[in-house]
């Protein structure tokens, strides 16, 4: 393909990047643009993952879109459904005819002298390397490396003769009916596989290091049921994604408050629906507070009832190595397994692996600073979608698409081609996640970081992001220019 050019490039095809392209088409419809896909499909992290069981953890009144109503049923979704959503919004709104698959970004290289962005990609069917130029960059590439999921160095693992599988590759024709499985990790994607498994499986243990928050949830939202009898369902869907928002924030608030009095609720919920005498201190009592670390929902207590029925177990202990047969604990327990499943997260990836570099110099990402939590000081006309840690992704990415939409007419309106964030002017930094989850922790220093106040501070707050992204200014922190004005990357507002 020969250079081209468009005026937006989005890299990203996933739930966030189809997303920014309907923004775009209906709140700035004379821009072009294009979308610039590494895989051959769309959909992101609800096509990768095929393990058993997938699903969302949130309730799809906020993980759907604030422009297309979520009208199933099910608040806490599966893979398919998710999927075939996002790819039902593509056909819907004519993305699909913009995206470009098989399209990796490898490198982007901004040029103040004619306001634009030259993007590198290489094309992973054909080994071609492809050029494109654009001139506003938007990334919404995600948050972790596709190739690989992340697996800890485990002694022994080489002498283990059953099978070993990671939740993201997980293999088509992994038939584990009647075999001992064994679970390894204790977030979201374990506590999903193992009532899954146990529906199949001889049993299923979850092994875990140390215990999460578990919640159970219903999987039907009884207000969503009761106003979609009432209301169209677009009215039915605002007001029970408005709800849910509310009591994300009353429950993250409250976490944040008074995590002992949270402690002791979820603690209690959890005995409840346990067998007498089960070892809760143990096996469901973190040692962080909740929202240090994202909690794990469970929709209906499936995984309680796994537990109660006697088909799964949890174990809580550390690995002293594999055997041939399964896993040896430092207790001197073993766990005798067929098939052991490493859901030991993810590798942490900013921008999908893309490098930037502006008027010639590298841009390292750990010296920028994030501005609003989607562009970074010292990158012109770049945005970037990184969703919430204590709420749906897609609140976020809908108001991070918004604003990049209301950035671009602001710059038709006034005369402007260059947008650049000024790095605020204080060492008083910190990480851009503030998670303290194992894959947050091996990666943040690599990552921007975030300032102590707006526009440099996350909130995690979405009706106080709903004011700042939708109608808040447009010209706190940031320089607009003229193309051939040369970039600059301090002197911002004073954080
Ligand atoms: C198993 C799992 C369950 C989750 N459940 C929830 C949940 O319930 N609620 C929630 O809020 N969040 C959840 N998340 C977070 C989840 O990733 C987001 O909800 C959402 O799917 C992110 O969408 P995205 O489009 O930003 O990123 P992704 O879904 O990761 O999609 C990114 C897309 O960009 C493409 N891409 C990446 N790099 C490049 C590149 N260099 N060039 C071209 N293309 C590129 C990828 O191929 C992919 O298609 C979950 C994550 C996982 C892994």
């Amino acid at each position: 393909m020969a250079a081209d050019h468009v005026d937006v490039l989005i890299v990203g095809a996933g739930l966030s990047g189809i997303g920014a392209a309907v923004h775009l088409g209906r709140e700035c419809p004379g821009k072009t643009y294009a979308v610039l896909e590494a895989r051959g499909a769309i959909g992101g992290t609800w096509d990768l993952f095929r393990y058993p069981g997938i699903r969302s953890d949130s309730d799809m009144y906020t993980l759907g879109y604030s422009f297309k109503p979520w009208t199933d049923p099910k608040a806490i979704a599966d893979g398919d459904s998710i999927r075939a959503y996002v790819r039902q919004t593509a056909r819907e709104y004519d993305v699909e005819q913009h995206i470009r698959f098989h399209h990796r970004a490898v490198r982007a290289e901004w040029d103040s002298a004619t306001a634009r962005w030259t993007v590198h990609a290489r094309r992973d069917d054909t080994g071609e390397d492809v050029t494109i130029t654009c001139g506003f960059l938007f990334t919404n590439s995600g948050y972790y490396r596709y190739d690989s999921g992340y697996t800890p160095r485990f002694p022994g693992v080489e002498r283990y003769a059953g099978t070993l599988v990671h939740p993201q590759h997980w293999p088509d024709d992994l038939d584990y009916t009647g075999k001992r499985v064994v679970v390894i990790g204790s977030g979201a994607t374990a506590v999903t596989l193992v009532p899954a498994m146990a529906e199949r499986a001889a049993h299923v243990t979850m092994l875990q290091r140390s215990p999460t928050y578990v919640v159970a949830l219903p999987s039907r939202d009884p207000f969503a049921d009761a106003a979609r009898r009432w209301l169209s369902p677009t009215a039915a869907y605002t007001v029970a994604r408005w709800k849910n928002v509310a009591l994300g924030v009353a429950n993250f608030q409250l976490s944040r408050r008074a995590p002992g009095v949270v402690k002791r609720f979820l603690r209690r919920a959890a005995k409840g629906r346990l067998p007498a005498g089960y070892d809760v201190e143990r096996h469901f009592s973190p040692r962080y507070d909740p929202w240090d670390q994202r909690l794990c929902v469970v929709p209906d207590g499936d995984l309680f009832t796994a537990l109660r029925a006697g088909r799964a177990s949890v174990v809580t202990d550390t690995i002293d190595t594999f055997t041939e047969h399964g896993i040896r604990l430092a207790s001197g327990e073993e766990l005798p397994a067929d098939v052991v499943v490493t859901a030991t997260g993810l590798n942490l990836l900013a921008l999908g692996g893309m490098t930037l570099a502006v008027d010639g110099a590298e841009v390292d990402l750990a010296s920028t600073v994030a501005y609003k939590g989607m562009m970074l000081s010292g990158v012109p006309n770049f945005a970037m979608t990184i969703g919430y840690t204590n709420a749906s992704w897609t609140l976020k990415a809908d108001l991070v698409a918004t604003y990049v939409c209301r950035l671009l007419r602001h710059l038709d309106d006034t005369g402007q081609q260059i947008v650049t964030p000024l790095a605020p002017d204080t060492d008083d930094l910190a990480p851009i996640i503030d998670l303290k989850s194992g894959y947050v922790l091996r990666a943040v220093d690599q990552l921007p970081k975030q300032g102590p106040r707006a526009p440099w501070r996350l909130h995690q707050n979405y009706p106080r992001d709903v004011r700042l992204m939708r109608r808040g200014p447009l010209t706190d922190g940031v320089r607009f220019a003229r193309a051939g004005v040369p970039a600059a990357t301090s002197g911002g507002t004073d954080a």
